[in-house]
């Protein structure tokens, strides 16, 4: 077998024309854009630009990947994606990290750092095309306010769920930054990619001095910081670079899955400057704003085969856990009608050709202990950690044992699977359960916290 093992292009080379053939539609989305690397037996590395893109495929076209890789002269090929891959950049593509002309032009040092901070910027995700509604309404406005005036409050952190378009609204600053003053340099980077550079020098043992490049921008833009969780040594770079730029008024954003007191172990002075400036929560857009999503996408298809309205809403309705999730089915359903040239699609084959995607959204609503639990933590004001804490006053206490008390009432847990979530043994468990009926009945307040808190947990 090994004699005749194909080389990794050849192998590609047939997977893209199978995959071509197939669906063109979805080709061109999704498969142009990976990078074949390498073959080990019958394993491919694939590049790919980063985990989204790879997640992507992973939930939607798993199977047809799986197709094209499967009986290649006689071998079934698994693939694993490697992020950090940018396809070939096509002629009229932004910047050209690649040199093509002959002997390029010396570039002015200015003009070359705002290339090079260009580099990892999406030119597609602007404010332009970013829908607004009610649940990401505040954190839309602060993320405008903050490209259009740099340092008015400093540092903004958005903090929300995933796939809600924290990273989309962190490269539209990127780019209205430097649509307006083209000659600023911003950094976008994800937390990993700089704790990585830190982790790098550090261990080179290198001066901090190519450090110092970062400390030179205008305005940096670190996504998903809840990564700085329990990573204590990083954490104090990650404060010196803060404080660096934070000292001369350099604008600074930061998204997260979380509030900053809500990341695990996170350093206290981290957790202060964080929630120094603004903070603003995103949240998955309401259904008359997932619907405008939708019909955004299809203005901006070249297919003749559009997707009619009754789509869009079944869509809109179905999916309501992450605009992620909405445009990945949305892509589906279209690459499914343009591909097979079938325009009588009925909602029943959609449906059918949803069916992992809907699944999923299932799970996603049956509500979970940690939702019940932040739920609850915000309704009276106490924070998460404390929730799950050992403090005993009341005003802990309480809201703790009602929290406990949803977790049995809403979920399928058991007792002991609950106690484990707070912290506690069953027996605890048990307790809450008797004494909230009881606290209900002689409480008014009590009674009203918690059938509001259920009426939204169940929304
Ligand atoms: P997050 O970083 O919060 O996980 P992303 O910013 O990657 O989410 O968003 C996921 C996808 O959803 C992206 O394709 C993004 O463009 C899209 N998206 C999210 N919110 C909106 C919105 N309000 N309007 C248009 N597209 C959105
Ligand atoms: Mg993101």
């Amino acid at each position: 077998m090994e004699t005749n093992a194909l080389s990794i292009a050849v192998i590609w080379e047939i997977a893209a024309n199978r995959l071509k053939r197939r669906n063109l539609c979805l080709y061109q989305q999704w498969f142009s854009k990976v990078v074949p690397l390498s073959v080990e037996g019958n394993k491919v590395m694939l590049g790919v630009t980063d985990e989204f893109f790879a997640m992507m495929i992973e939930d939607n076209y798993d199977d047809i990947l799986s197709d094209a890789l499967t009986n290649l002269e006689g071998v079934d090929y698994v693939w694993e994606f490697v992020p950090g891959h940018e396809p070939a950049v096509k002629k009229d593509d932004k910047p050209k990290t690649v040199s093509v002309s002959p002997a390029p032009a010396p570039v002015a040092p200015k003009q070359e750092k705002a290339a090079r901070s260009q580099r990892n910027c999406l030119p597609e995700y602007t404010f332009e095309n970013f829908v607004v509604g009610a649940e990401n309404r505040p954190a839309f406005v602060a993320a405008r306010n903050a490209a259009e005036t740099p340092g008015v409050y400093n540092p903004l952190y958005i903090f929300g769920g995933s796939g809600v378009g924290k990273t989309h609204l962190l490269h539209a600053v990127a780019n209205a930054a430097r649509k307006q003053n083209p000659g600023m340099v911003v950094r976008y980077a994800t937390c990993d990619e700089l704790l990585n550079d830190f982790y790098d020098l550090l261990q080179q043992k290198k001066s901090l001095n190519e450090f110092r490049e970062i400390r030179n921008v205008d305005m940096l833009l670190v996504d998903d910081v809840h990564s700085l969780a329990k990573k204590n040594q990083m954490q104090e770079e990650f404060f010196n670079l803060f404080n660096a730029l934070y000292n001369q008024g350099k604008q600074i954003i930061l998204t997260s899955d979380k509030q900053p007191c809500e990341i695990s172990d996170l350093d206290k002075r981290l957790v202060t400057r964080f929630e120094s400036g603004m903070t603003a929560e995103l949240g998955v857009p309401e259904f008359e704003a997932r619907l405008a999503i939708l019909r955004m996408m299809r203005n901006e298809m070249i297919s003749k085969n559009k997707l009619g309205d009754e789509f869009l809403e079944f869509l809109a309705a179905n999916i309501s856990s992450s605009v992620r999730r909405l445009k990945g089915a949305f892509y589906r359903l279209t690459c499914y009608t343009s591909g097979s040239g079938n325009d009588k699609l009925t909602l029943a084959e959609a449906e059918d050709l949803l069916r992992i995607q809907l699944d999923q959204e299932n799970k996603a609503r049956d509500i979970s202990m940690e939702t019940i639990q932040r739920t609850v933590a915000t309704h009276f004001g106490v924070t998460f950690s404390a929730l799950l804490g050992k403090e005993r006053t009341r005003t802990i206490a309480e809201p703790r044992m009602i929290a406990m008390y949803l977790c049995r009432e809403l979920t399928e847990n058991s007792t002991n699977e609950i106690g484990a979530a707070f912290g506690k043994n069953h027996a605890t468990i048990l307790h809450a359960e008797k004494q909230v009926p009881k606290l209900c009945e002689s409480n008014e307040a009590v009674r009203r916290a918690v059938s509001t808190l259920k009426r939204q947990l169940q929304k």
